[in-house]
């Protein structure tokens, strides 16, 4: 395989539930530095998949931005697992920060990280691409501080169900489910916890009924004939106060913004773009410089 003779692997740096991480490096640079993530593909899926998801993969190597992943290349392994050449990223996760006790970072990092998760979100769906797993583990960060989303187009081998109308089973989908899973992060940056974290999906979707108000023909026409709609115990719908209440870190505006992506029906939700176009970022305090934000330890 003429791709898997561009790059020379090295120690492994990590192993998650999907995938092991290498170091790596191109052949011809020895001072350059990739990840190479092996996928791990469940062996009754292996056959012909690879190909498929080689395919499906692809065309993320076209999609350049700052605050995306970059992919180099996609190769398959003599055992057929799924090799993914990626921009190497030394800076942990935001996961790791948010987690960390001995980080202190306030709100003027939070809209920066924001700021870099909402650029590159807006970056795929401008070229037609959702994510679908957002998730601060699956934000990962660069030596010079900058947020890159990671983890694309897996969400096959590992179906992730998150916003509400995944939830429900609904079959069409838009870009709303990355917005939503962007606020679920908003959330967990001035929490410093899961908002929502079910133990099943419809554990999830009650938690999600409790915190934000239960879905109705009213307030989402068409909900109730989504293949895995529950009637469930009807909470009104939650306002301004409750976010303001929830979210006081966040000030007036930036609730304002989180309960704009925190709408149940995705055709009320704000899209990436009017995401960025929210008054919050304008808003004091001003988005911290990439150099000063907290990093990992
Ligand atoms: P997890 O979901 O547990 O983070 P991954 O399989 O995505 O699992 O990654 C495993 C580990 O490999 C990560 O915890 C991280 O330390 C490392 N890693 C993943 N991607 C990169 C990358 N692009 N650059 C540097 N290290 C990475």
């Amino acid at each position: 395989d003429d791709v898997r003779q561009k790059y020379i692997k090295g120690k492994k740096l990590g192993e998650g539930t999907y995938a092991i991480v290498y170091l790596g490096h191109f052949r011809e640079d020895p001072s350059s530095c990739v990840a190479i993530k092996k996928i791990k593909v469940n062996a009754e899926y292996k056959d012909g998949l690879t190909m498929d998801a080689i395919r499906e993969v692809k065309y993320l190597q076209e999609l350049s931005h700052q605050n995306v992943i970059a992919l180099h290349d996609v190769f398959s392994s003599k055992d057929q697992n799924l090799n993914l050449v990626l921009e190497f990223l030394p800076g942990g996760d935001l996961e790791m920060l948010i987690k960390d006790n001995d980080i202190h970072y306030g709100a003027s990092d939070i809209k920066a990280w924001m700021g870099m998760l909402a650029r590159g979100v807006w970056f795929c769906h401008e070229n037609f691409v959702l994510h679908r797993d957002i998730k601060p583990n699956n934000l990962l960060i660069a030596a010079n501080g900058e947020v890159k989303l990671a983890d694309f187009g897996l969400a096959r081998y590992h179906p992730v169900v998150s916003a509400p109308e995944l939830l429900y089973g609904a079959r069409q989908y838009s870009g709303a489910v990355d917005v939503w899973s962007m606020g679920m992060v908003f959330a967990e940056l001035l929490l410093r916890v899961p908002l929502l974290a079910g133990m099943s999906d419809l554990d999830q979707i009650t938690k999600i009924c409790e915190a934000f108000g239960t879905p109705t023909e009213d307030n989402w026409p068409g909900v109730t004939q989504l293949p895995n709609y529950v009637a469930d115990k009807t909470v009104p719908l939650q306002g301004r106060e409750f976010f303001l209440r929830q979210f006081p870190t966040a000030g007036p505006v930036g609730a304002d913004l989180l309960m704009s992506m925190c709408a149940l029906d995705p055709r009320k939700r704000r899209t990436a773009l009017q995401v960025l176009q929210h008054s919050w970022w304008t808003t004091d305090p001003q988005p911290t410089k990439n150099e000063d934000l907290p990093r990992k330890s």
